[in-house]
């Protein structure tokens, strides 16, 4: 259990000098909602009037949210790909959004298709850069004296890519970070920038977690953008201490690290230090691993990562290895708009919610039907006039020319600060497996399934049932597919190598962030199938319907989380298989 407490530090009282600006802001943003959404309207709709998407739907220079409301669609990705394809290949004229295009950024989040290209602005950075000081900011509210330490963030970038036209296009971090974190003239992390700017995960994982050994003692907080990355550092720590205590003995660096630009920059920070050396290998040598970042890293505060949406399912195992410290999860942000901030980020994590600043872009919310999986689109409702306990679906209309663009996330309100509300987030729209950056959606699952099943046909096997489960016991974690098979001939049964080519099959059926994150960055592991008895989904059923559920209503859960479901599943497995190779992954993606 997470031991959090909620500090009192009321928005409102400016004793927080340093960031008195940024506090003022919050409040004066949060406090007009209304009015600034209104004027965030119409000044993208001036801006953008004569571009060929807005001059399509005769808007004739209304910027009236209800006239806009009538005669703009609400959009998704895809809608938009056509146009998006056009800018980056080069054409140049005003299509979605009057300023140049600076660069666009690649979103792992919106759909199922490969890359997808946001467009961004310089000016849209700035807003982005205005949104991240905010979090500070308030964070500094909270604990005091962050400035006087380090944060041991593992931060990671990866290659910056050209689309045909030459416009840059790079993950929203990596953006970030090139924008932002290098023109810094005080690191607050731990982390060398080169270590930082390395596109080779091991050697910056290796020197990232290096420099953070060598500042144990300075150490305030611990984390990474999402909590499934700071598992597999901690992961990383277990499988490479007995290296990196080496290295710290001796003051010499691992030899796999071989980027010229790291290993300069170490040989101002590494030194033999056999007292620390022996202190790491003391504890890492230990089995029971509960606690071991308060023990590294003793002056630790808190944990600092995204606990929210898939990612809730790794708090306990972040408590695990914290021994309950406070898990902060400070905003939430995508590659379309950086939406909003955590006021109380020292919260439980079950209580975490997010303030809109309404500054960031004009806000729609489509009302959702939590017992629905299906989203009718109906009237939306603006930003300050959604209802406290309800679902919506987010939609944003952005200076970069994303207009009432549906981003695919479903969030429920918690309270307002001022008149701006505060979401908690639920889930991402019909995704069903979540590890990492990847979302497989319920057809993507189903056409990996059809896909494994094709190999079964030659031994007039067929697939009466599946389900899967996100398993994260292991670091990384994986999927598990369960799957009852009807085997209709007894001398000519699937033997372990077909059901291991299955795992392989639906492996490169998934979509390519899957198949990036299992691949290149080695943050999902071989996709495993357990075959169950005959008879498993039947009793499935029973125990759904002894449990409340109607039988004229009940559908085969395609991902089921709940213990006594996962335990049920288990208990009747029969054999167990993996993916003995690599699904098929290039990074040579047309952008
Ligand atoms: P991307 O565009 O690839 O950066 O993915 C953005 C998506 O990540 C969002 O639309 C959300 O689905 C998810 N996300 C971002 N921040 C959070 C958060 N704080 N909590 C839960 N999910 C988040």
């Amino acid at each position: 259990m997470a031991s959090n407490s909620t500090l009192p530090s009321p928005m409102g009282t400016f004793t927080h000098e340093k960031y008195a600006k940024e506090l003022q802001f919050i409040e004066e943003m949060t406090k007009n909602a209304d009015q600034v959404q209104q004027n965030v309207l119409a000044e993208i709709l001036t801006q953008n009037a004569e571009t060929e998407y807005l001059k399509g739907f005769n808007l004739c220079g209304a910027t009236n949210r209800d006239i806009f409301k009538s005669k703009i669609p609400a959009v998704e990705y895809e809608d938009l790909q056509p146009l998006i394809r056009r800018i980056a290949d080069g054409d140049g004229s005003p299509i979605l959004c009057a300023q140049p295009i600076s660069e666009f950024t690649i979103s792992t989040g919106t759909s199922g298709s490969e890359a997808k290209l946001i467009p961004t602005t310089k000016e849209e950075l700035d807003r982005r850069k205005l949104l991240l000081a905010l979090v500070k900011a308030v964070m500094n509210m909270y604990v005091k004296g962050q400035d006087k330490g380090k944060a041991l963030y593992f931060l990671f970038t990866k290659s910056t890519r050209k689309t045909q036209a030459g416009i840059l296009a790079r993950f929203v971090f990596t953006s970030i970070i090139h924008t932002f974190f290098k023109t810094q003239s005080y690191n607050p992390y731990t982390s060398p920038y080169e270590a930082i700017d390395c596109a080779d995960l091991f050697q910056s994982m290796y020197t990232q977690m290096l420099c953070g050994l060598y500042e144990r003692e300075h150490v305030l907080r611990v984390g990474s953008t999402f909590a499934s990355n700071l598992l597999r550092s901690i992961k990383f720590l277990q499988l490479n201490w007995q290296q990196l205590t080496h290295d710290i003995r001796t003051g010499s660096l691992n030899p796999k690290v071989t980027d010229p630009s790291i290993r300069e920059c170490m040989t101002r920070i590494l030194r033999p230090d056999p007292n620390l050396a022996d202190f790491i290998v003391q504890e890492c040598a230990k089995d029971n691993w509960e606690g071991i970042i308060s023990k590294i890293w003793p002056n630790t505060k808190y944990l600092d990562a995204i606990v929210t949406g898939a990612m809730a399912q790794y708090v306990p195992t972040l408590d695990h290895y914290s021994g309950g410290l406070p898990i902060v999860s400070t905003n939430y942000a995508s590659s379309e708009c950086f939406f909003a901030i955590n006021l109380n980020p020292m919260c439980m994590p079950s209580e975490i919610s997010y303030t809109i600043m309404p500054n960031m872009a004009y806000f729609e919310f489509f009302p959702h039907d939590p017992n629905s999986l299906e989203l009718t689109p109906s009237e939306s409702v603006n930003l300050v006039n959604v209802e406290i306990g309800k679902e919506y679906e987010i939609v944003i209309t952005t200076y970069a020319g994303l207009y009432r663009y549906r981003v695919g996330d479903i969030l429920r309100v918690t309270g307002f600060h001022n008149s701006a509300p505060q979401f908690q987030f639920v889930r991402r729209k019909n995704v069903l497996l979540s590890i990492d950056n990847e979302k497989t959606k319920e057809p993507e699952l189903q056409a990996a399934v059809e896909n494994a099943s094709q190999l079964l046909h030659e031994f007039n096997t067929n697939v009466i049932e599946y389900t899967s489960n996100a398993d994260i016991t292991t670091i990384p974690g994986h999927y598990v597919i369960y799957l009852e098979l009807l085997e209709k001939d007894s001398n000519n049964l699937p033997g372990d190598k077909v059901l291991d080519q299955c795992c392989l099959a639906m492996e490169d059926s998934l979509d390519s962030e899957y198949r990036r994150c299992r691949v290149a960055d080695n943050s999902i592991g071989p996709l495993e199938i357990r075959v169950v008895k005959n008879g498993t989904f039947e009793e499935l059923m029973d125990y759904a319907i002894s449990n409340g559920a109607s039988m004229s209503q009940y559908k085969v859960p395609r991902c089921v989380s709940s213990k006594p479901i996962v335990d049920l599943l288990n208990s009747r497995v029969v054999s167990k298989h993996f993916s003995q190779s690599l699904p098929y992954w290039t990074s040579e993606q047309r952008l």
